[in-house]
């Protein structure tokens, strides 16, 4: 659920009342201000998380027959746009603590046709950006971050989105600040920013005529309306994670006396979490039945809630194209098929989160001890 202010409101309807709704000040604007918050020299927006992430694999010349080693516990687009560019996802297991990728099995993986690494920072959990650097660095290998789901997690004062060589969010709704749609693209590489800039304007240069195209680019432009609401939201992006925060200690608190069967998000070490969702585990003694009979009675009981991340590999066209099947991923299947999303945002109260921990609690008592 956004959080919308009427300052939001406002910030909106102020650039209704300007000629210029696209390629305009508010875009430069929300430009510099996120590149300076996450502390990246460039910042690029885009239409949404997913164009961002083409940008990325097109601006870095990502193409037919390369590899790029990734985490099958992810929103779907963090593997598509590999196949955006022809490249081969090559999927490799998760850490169940943080539930982003392994290490360990990204070396395993690396092959002569290994280009790149991009790895997802789960749910506002930091991936091992210090491992990961180190084999990036040893093996020539680029880094990317997606971190459409951490914006304001930070480590030692080190924002998400400033550990690769260049980064992504996402603007959705349910982020943890929004545009209504949008998308960023963060890096200290100037000549990938400018490509960027490029791609997302159908292939123009900064300085051209407007219908001169150096290159096949896209319409991937967001408007200033967006970027408006998004100046406004990055103001009081400080203020919405705190909250989520606290909602996040009233689940922890809410669901303390059943440990036995719910592991409510732990803590990261030296990490300070900018929660994008709140994602229980159930016991490793139940199964997906015993958990979609839990999403059923809460949504039988008006509580919104989900499966949340179906693996990657699993998706039917994943299935279909790859030859995936149950088994090849064990950690992230294991956890995928235990996990629950429950309601979550900054706008919730605390009699708000207590109603879905009393009937999560009460649905427990339907399943098989
Ligand atoms: C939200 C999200 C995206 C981007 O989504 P869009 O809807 O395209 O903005 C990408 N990766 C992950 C992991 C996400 O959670």
């Amino acid at each position: 659920m956004p959080d919308l202010s009427e300052e939001d409101i406002q910030a909106v309807v102020q650039v209704l009342r300007t000629p210029q709704l696209s390629l305009g000040p508010k875009l430069r604007e929300f430009e510099q201000k996120f590149a300076a918050f996450v502390g990246t020299k460039e910042a690029v927006a885009v239409n949404s998380g997913t164009s961002a992430l083409h940008l990325v694999m097109r601006g870095l010349q990502i193409r037919d027959g390369d590899e790029v080693i990734t985490t099958p516990f992810s929103f779907i687009a963090s593997a598509n746009c590999i196949l955006f560019e022809r490249a081969k996802p090559v999927f490799v297991d998760i850490l169940p603590s943080t539930m982003c990728i392994d290490p360990a099995k990204v070396s395993a993986a690396i092959t002569p046709r290994t280009k790149a690494i991009l790895a997802v920072d789960v749910f506002g959990y930091l991936a091992d950006w210090k491992a990961l650097r180190a084999i990036a660095d040893k093996h020539h290998l680029l880094l990317i971050e997606d971190s459409c789901e951490a914006m304001g997690s930070e480590r030692a004062g080190k924002r998400a989105g400033s550990f690769a060589d260049c980064a992504v969010f996402g603007f959705y709704p349910n982020k943890q600040m929004t545009t209504g749609e949008g998308g960023m693209l963060v890096t200290d590489r100037p000549e990938l920013a400018k490509m960027a800039r490029s791609l997302r304007n159908q292939g123009r240069d900064d300085a051209d005529a407007f219908l001169i195209h150096h290159r096949l680019g896209f319409n991937y432009r967001i408007s200033d309306i967006n970027c408006a609401l998004g100046i406004s939201q990055l103001k009081k992006l400080p203020e919405m994670i705190s909250r989520r925060a606290q909602v996040a200690r009233w689940y922890r608190e809410g669901l303390a006396d059943v440990p036995e069967d719910v592991h409510v998000p732990a803590d990261q070490e030296e990490v300070n979490i900018s929660w994008f969702v709140y994602v229980i585990r159930l016991a490793d003694r139940y199964n997906a039945r015993d958990r979609d009979a839990l999403k059923q009675h809460l949504r039988d009981h008006g509580i919104g809630c989900n499966a949340y991340f179906p693996c990657i590999h699993l998706q039917p066209f994943y299935r279909e194209a790859f030859g995936f099947k149950e088994g090849d991923f064990p950690v992230t299947e294991h956890i995928a098929e235990r996990t629950l999303a429950l309601p979550f945002s900054s706008r919730m109260s605390e009699k708000d989160v207590a109603k879905v921990c009393e009937t999560l609690k009460d649905g427990l008592l339907y399943l098989p001890s």
